[in-house]
């Protein structure tokens, strides 16, 4: 029943407007589909998006070779990620593409589910409860994710501590973000309510500014920094790091930062806003870096991602080195579903928490919800506002009312 019986592949957008692909994987009964995402700021060593030749040249590949996959078993994510090897040995996907990779296994997670009717979550790793993972939402971009007026920073995030509803906490990031919105025309009737890739807020102002008035709307919103809700902050600080002069380059803001300052300047921000998630505060190679911060902050989730690139072995690095106590999860970073898990289950052994995330190229899929069920990520870092992050929120909702869930997990 559950044996994939054939692989359709088409050339489709993404919230950015570039081309993606998306697949079609059927069983006799059902078909299950999925669209790869794409990032703007993107590690040195993730997943090659598309081969040289694009989208097209990507999809030409999987057509040629779709018959790898027929006869294969659904629930199988070890046999798609062999098949997928077959295809293409090289350790990045440069053959097929990482976009292939994703779309051909979730769209056979998805149609493992289906046919067997069960959740996706359930089909991605079966036990017998579940907890949704807190949504972390992104106020304000900069950096890889905006024009050039805005901060260097990319994203400022925010996320609420005390446990409560899922449709509480998407509410107050709702809440949050509409309330910075007010903030920044108020300040600056210039003010073009212009957005972000992710749908954060693209202000006119440097990084200071973006911290300081992120800070006040939670504020006037009468939540305590730290208490209620948290700030975050995606610092992507690859963007800014020139390996030649060894400096972190801030150009909007106009300066640029040692290792020491750079150290210096995260841990400056981390204690003026009450800031409890702090990712790629260094540069992606930066492991020993990092982990000064880790140790520093204990309370802190300082989370890899351009680190650790959702790669096994390089988490195991992260591991030894003590870099971070959480990690992203982008499922496109490693490829295929099978790495991804493999990446999640090593984090989970290792006391790494995980937040499964969405790209700034998203598709309006919704089944990175499910990988963050089904991983027991802490957070689910997919946005506030735009269609294509509002879907994934909407799953968790959806979801929220089946018997296997057990409200929202822990910090
Ligand atoms: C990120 O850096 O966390 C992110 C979501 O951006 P991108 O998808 O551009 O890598
Ligand atoms: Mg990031």
């Amino acid at each position: 029943m559950t044996l994939i019986t054939s692989v359709r592949g088409r050339i489709i957008y993404n919230s950015r407007g570039q081309s993606t692909i998306e697949v079609d994987i059927s069983t006799k009964t059902h078909t299950g589909r999925a669209a790869a995402p794409s990032g703007a700021s993107v590690g040195r060593y993730e997943a090659a998006a598309f081969p040289k030749g694009g989208a097209r040249k990507s999809l030409d590949i999987l057509e040629d070779n779709a018959s790898k996959f027929i006869g294969i078993d659904s629930t199988d994510q070890k046999a798609i990620y062999e098949a997928l090897k077959t295809i293409d040995s090289t350790d990045n996907y440069s053959v097929i593409g990482g976009s292939t990779a994703y779309a051909v296994s979730m769209a056979s997670a998805q149609v493992a589910a289906l046919t067997q009717d069960i959740p996706l979550y359930k089909s991605i790793h079966s036990k017998e409860h579940y907890k949704l993972p807190i949504p972390l939402g992104n106020i304000l971009g900069g950096g890889a994710h905006a024009g050039h007026g805005a901060p260097d920073i990319q994203e400022i995030l925010v996320f609420t501590l005390a446990s409560r509803s899922i449709r509480d906490v998407i509410q107050t990031n709702i809440d949050v973000h509409k309330q910075l919105g007010v903030l920044l025309a108020e300040r600056d009737i210039t003010f073009t309510r212009g957005r972000s890739d992710e749908g954060g807020w693209a202000p006119n102002m440097n990084n200071e500014q973006a911290l300081e008035i992120s800070a006040r709307a939670c504020e006037s919103l009468g939540y305590t920094l730290g208490k209620e809700v948290a700030l975050g902050v995606d610092f992507a600080s690859s963007t800014q790091y020139n390996q030649e002069q060894d400096r972190y380059i801030y150009d909007r803001a106009g300066f640029e930062n040692s290792t020491g300052e750079q150290i210096e300047f995260v841990s400056d921000i981390i204690k003026r806003y009450k800031i409890k998630y702090v990712e790629d505060a260094v540069h992606e190679e930066a492991f020993k870096d990092m982990s000064i911060l880790t140790s520093r902050f204990p309370d802190v989730l300082i989370v890899g991602d351009d680190l650790t690139v959702t790669n096994y072995t390089i988490l195991q690095k992260a591991i030894s080195d003590k870099s971070c106590n959480a990690a992203i999860l982008k499922v496109n970073q490693a490829g295929s579903l099978y790495e991804a898990m493999q990446f999640a289950d090593m984090a989970t052994q290792n006391n790494i928490k995980l937040i499964t995330s969405h790209r700034s190229g998203e598709s309006n899929d919704s089944q990175i919800a499910h990988v963050g069920i089904s991983t027991d990520s802490t957070l689910l870092k997919t946005g506030i506002l735009g269609g294509e992050r509002v879907a994934k929120l909407n799953e968790l909702l959806r979801i929220s009312g089946n018997d296997l869930i057990r409200g929202l997990g822990e910090l």
